[in-house]
Formats: structure tokens, sequence, C-alpha cells
């Protein structure tokens, strides 16, 4: 599945390819997604001109030039395929964007927990009132995030990856950012300090902007047809890393199942 880092990795790769051309047309072949392709897609983006591509969460958002806005999700197997010239349709091709230069973004998605929506963007509001902070942003500080834990008493690590509070850290960063900052997975989030805070915001924060200058490397590749954005896996310090020795202390990395997800820790670094 996409983290965000990828996500951002293919907004700036959009960015490049999409910004300032027009749609011509949208082809919908399968319409069933995790939400309803927008019925009426084709009247609200046809000949409008892509003035901006960007992130919010794990969601792509390309602004339009008549106030319409197309809000991708990649779900669990979602893609976009970019195309410099017109292609035949392959499986699981679900939504087909063709631009005035006769370049195309397919939509392909095996699984359909992805979505594809066209919005108003006076809607973008209400559309993302479920999502939390943005770790990137400046509003994301270690005051804030004391701040927001105050009253959890569910595990840090659930709250790490809790879309509600702040979006876009999944299972794997979560391990990595726990790792980094020093912090059990299974400490109450009510019980950080505003030390701790401070280290997992600046955790995160580096990790998510080396993921994304890693991604960023491999953006050429994902520009071919069969390609994918670039992942982290390389760099990963902790997790998938049972049995095998702390980088750090040389300890055993462990590893349990903790609300259905694996998480990967180690004892001696992480303060229980
Ligand atoms: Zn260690």
């Amino acid at each position: 599945m996409p983290e965000l880092p990828e996500v951002e990795t293919i907004c700036r790769f959009l960015h490049a390819k999409l910004l300032k051309k027009k749609i011509i047309d949208i082809k919908v072949n399968q319409a069933n997604l995790r939400m309803p392709i927008t019925q009426n897609i084709n009247e609200m983006i046809k000949s409008g001109v892509v003035t901006n591509i960007r992130r919010r969460g794990k969601y792509i958002i390309w602004e339009m030039s008549n106030s319409a806005l197309v809000i991708i999700h990649l779900g669990m197997s979602g893609k976009l395929l970019y195309f410099d010239r017109q292609t035949p349709i392959s499986k699981h091709d679900h939504v087909i964007f063709l631009l005035e230069d006769s370049s195309s973004i397919i939509y392909n998605d095996p699984r359909r927990f992805g979505l594809v929506v066209a919005i108003n963007s006076k809607e973008e509001g209400k559309f993302f009132q479920h999502l939390g902070i943005e770790p990137l942003t400046d509003g994301f500080s270690g005051s804030t995030l004391k701040q927001v834990l105050t009253d959890k008493t569910a595990s840090i690590k659930s709250i790490l990856m809790n879309s509600k509070i702040i979006v876009g850290i999944g299972n794997i960063y979560a391990a990595e950012n726990l790792f980094l900052a020093g912090i059990s997975p299974f400490k109450l989030a009510k019980d950080l300090s505003q030390e701790e805070c401070d280290k997992l915001v600046i955790a995160v924060k580096n990790t998510l902007t080396c993921a994304i200058n890693a991604g960023g490397s491999t953006l050429k590749d994902y520009a071919k047809p069969s390609g994918s954005p670039g992942y982290f896996q390389h760099h990963f310090k902790v997790y998938g890393r049972a049995g095998k020795p702390c980088i750090i202390c040389h300890n055993t990395i462990l590893s349990v199942r903790q609300s259905g997800r694996s998480t990967f820790y180690c004892s001696k670094c992480q303060n229980f």
C-alpha cells in the first residue's frame, strides 16, 4: 500500500507531467471503486486545465481551472500510470484521462479499494473533514502533539497510525519513527513526556522527508508503464528486521502482533 512519501512522490511526478495541460476526455471503464466514480466527472473536468497538483494525507488532488478538484486515493493496489501517447487498455485500467498533447494518465487498481472523484473546490473542507494534522506542516510540533495526546488512552503506535489524528503514517513509518525517537510502541499516548513528543515530531518529519527524497530519485522508473513509485524499503532501521541485531545496541529486534499489525522494536533502545 502506498504511504505518504510514495503519494508525495507521485504528486511531484504528476506536477511535472500534468501542470497547465488541458484534459480533453475521461473514459470510465469501471465505476465501482471504494466510492463510485463521480457520475458527471466528464462534465465537471473536461476542457479544464490542471492548475496545481498537491496532496492531503494520502489523497492526490488535481486543482482544475474551472474550480473543480479531481481527488484520487490509491487504496491498497491503485497506480497512476503516465503514457506520453495513447495506449491500448490493459486489465484493471478503470479510468483514463486523455490530455490535449495525446498523453494520458491511467488509474489502474486490481483490488478497487481506491477512489477517483470530482468535487467542487468549495466542498474540499467537508470532503477531508475526517483527516487529522499534516505531519510535514508547521502545525505539527512537539507542543501540538503533546496537546493532542493528553486524553488518548490508546498506545502511541495506534495513535500515530490513526489518520483522524495524524495523516499519512502507516505501519512501517510508525515503527521507524518510534524506534528513532526511542519510544516503546506500547506506551500509552497520554503518558508521553514533552521531550518524547518533541523527539517523535522530529523523527516523523525527518523520516518522511528522507523517504520522499529517496522516492524522488526513482521518478524516472515510475514513468515507465510497468513502473511503480520509489519505495523506501532499503533504508528501514527496525521494520521487517525481527531477529536481526539492533543497529544501535545490537540487541535482537523483536516483533509482536499489536492491534492486528506487526510491530517491530528494540526493547533496549525504546523506553518502556
Ligand atoms: Zn537497540
